[in-house]
């Protein structure tokens, strides 16, 4: 109803606005007054200008009424309606090179002296400093989705939700952020397609110390912890995990590579070239797969995942390795929603934000939910109801802030928690996260 009325208005509307196109053309065409100043050439001039003219807004006007007819009856005005894949057409991969299947793969030319051209770039570019305090280095936070839209749009919101939650947690902690949705290597489509985007990403930027991948499913939960830097200074890869389940275990659950950190060097490409032969597509994938769930325990059967091929890789070289690995547990640098969703209130009566553990999760992944993809391992309303709650739950740190709070964890509105005042700046926010101490950045005084 409301639709047909503001039809009818809109259609109203344009015939007023085309009236008053043709109505100023034919003016101005028309209302052209001999110019008494003019000599008779000079008028005679103006009398053919005059003539163009016309032809001219009769055709401008027969352009505009076509435009209109055209709007009308050939193009579809509802996005609601609107097929998305006249747009989005599904370009073939067969112009593509294929790659040589005799040649093992590789995610780009050798590397062997990262530290020393790296630590020669520091040196020449000190305006772009590694560490951007004590302790405190500087992170590029790096996820990313696929170039499609999701299977089912809502899908793509959940994405945005997500994305958002980052750039909320990462603007409070000086964190730099980093989307990507194009598939580099082809090659590595899938789980795998964080390798060749690191790696691109480390060379690219040596005044990023540390480079955090994050899953597009995983949300933070927790907008007041600040990671402990300081515990990983020996350290160059930080996953959540447990050493005894890794190598002694060989569970190929021991770690999660849904958020870790990677710092910027040479270990870092190395154990990149390590990692990635078992993810090109096919039947290198399918291949390995087979491998991966014969050697490790519990694994089900599907191909080369890129999170079991880092369990394998830590236990066949440990040596090699578990030196520069750090397992943490004491936080939830990836938590599994499983187990902290349901708790959400619990954790509001009973603790703060600031925790990052088992009281107050800094992250809450979505493991196994896929919410852009066809099919997940869970229900989808169970999914994406409690991918909400945990969006809500970390989005009450941020409009505590400003003095609003969501009406409950399931709900997208929000209520005042306090009352305006005319001397802003002496609210305090409870969590000091407007203007906390690892955010800020010492300038040094100008002479
Ligand atoms: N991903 C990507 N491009 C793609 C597909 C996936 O960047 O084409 C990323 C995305 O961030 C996703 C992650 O890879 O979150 C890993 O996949 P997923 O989270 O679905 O795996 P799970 O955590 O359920 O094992
Ligand atoms: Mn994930």
């Amino acid at each position: 109803m409301l639709n047909r009325w503001l039809k009818v208005r809109r259609s109203r509307a344009k015939i007023i606005v085309l009236c008053f196109v043709v109505a100023v053309i034919v003016l101005h065409g028309t209302f052209n007054p001999v110019n008494p100043g003019y000599s008779a050439d000079e008028n005679q001039n103006h009398h053919s200008d005059a003539h163009s003219k016309r032809v001219e807004s009769r055709r401008l006007l027969e352009e505009a009424q076509n435009d209109a007819a055209q709007g009308d009856n050939n193009d579809n005005k509802s996005y609601a309606e609107f097929d998305i894949a006249k747009i989005l057409i599904d370009e073939e991969e067969g112009e593509k090179e294929k790659p040589d299947p005799n040649k093992p793969y590789s995610l780009g030319p050798k590397i062997s002296d990262w530290d020393q051209q790296r630590s020669e770039w520091l040196k020449t570019n000190p305006d772009f400093p590694n560490f951007i305090g004590p302790n405190k280095p500087r992170v590029l936070l790096v996820t990313g989705s696929s170039p499609k839209p999701c299977e089912n749009p809502v899908g793509d919101h959940y994405l945005l939700k997500s994305i958002k939650n980052k750039i909320d947690y990462c603007r409070l902690h000086g964190i730099d952020i980093f989307y990507n949705m194009a598939l580099l290597d082809a090659e590595m489509a899938g789980f795998w397609a964080k390798l060749p985007l690191i790696r691109k990403l480390l060379l690219s930027h040596p005044e990023i110390e540390f480079l955090w991948w994050m899953d597009s499913d995983a949300m933070f939960t927790d907008m007041a912890y600040e990671l402990p830097w300081e515990r990983y200074k020996d350290f160059n890869m930080v996953m959540h995990g447990w050493n005894e389940m890794v190598y002694n275990d060989k569970n190929w659950i021991g770690l999660n590579t849904g958020s870790f950190l990677l710092r910027n060097c040479q270990w870092s490409l190395d154990l990149l070239d390590a990692w990635a032969p078992m993810g090109p597509k096919g039947k290198v994938r399918e291949e390995a797969g087979k491998i991966l769930t014969r050697e490790l325990k519990d694994r089900p059967v599907f191909e080369a995942d890129d999170q079991s091929a880092i369990v394998y890789l830590l236990v066949k070289e440990r040596a090699k390795w578990g030196e520069k690995v750090y397992l943490e547990n004491a936080y939830y640098l990836h938590g599994y929603w499983g187990i902290l969703v349901d708790r959400y209130e619990e954790m509001i009566e009973n603790y703060h934000p600031g925790l990052g553990d088992h009281r107050w999760p800094l992250v809450t992944h979505f493991v196994g939910c896929k919410p852009c993809g066809k099919f997940g391992d869970y229900s989808v309303e169970r999914c994406l109801r409690q991918m909400d709650r945990a969006f809500n739950f970390g989005d009450n740190q941020i409009l505590q802030m400003y003095g609003f709070t969501h009406k409950s964890l399931a709900s997208r509105r929000v209520k005042r928690v306090r009352n305006e005042t005319a001397n802003p700046l002496e609210v305090k926010d409870e969590l000091g996260l407007l203007h906390p101490s690892f955010k800020a950045v010492k300038v040094s005084p100008s002479s």
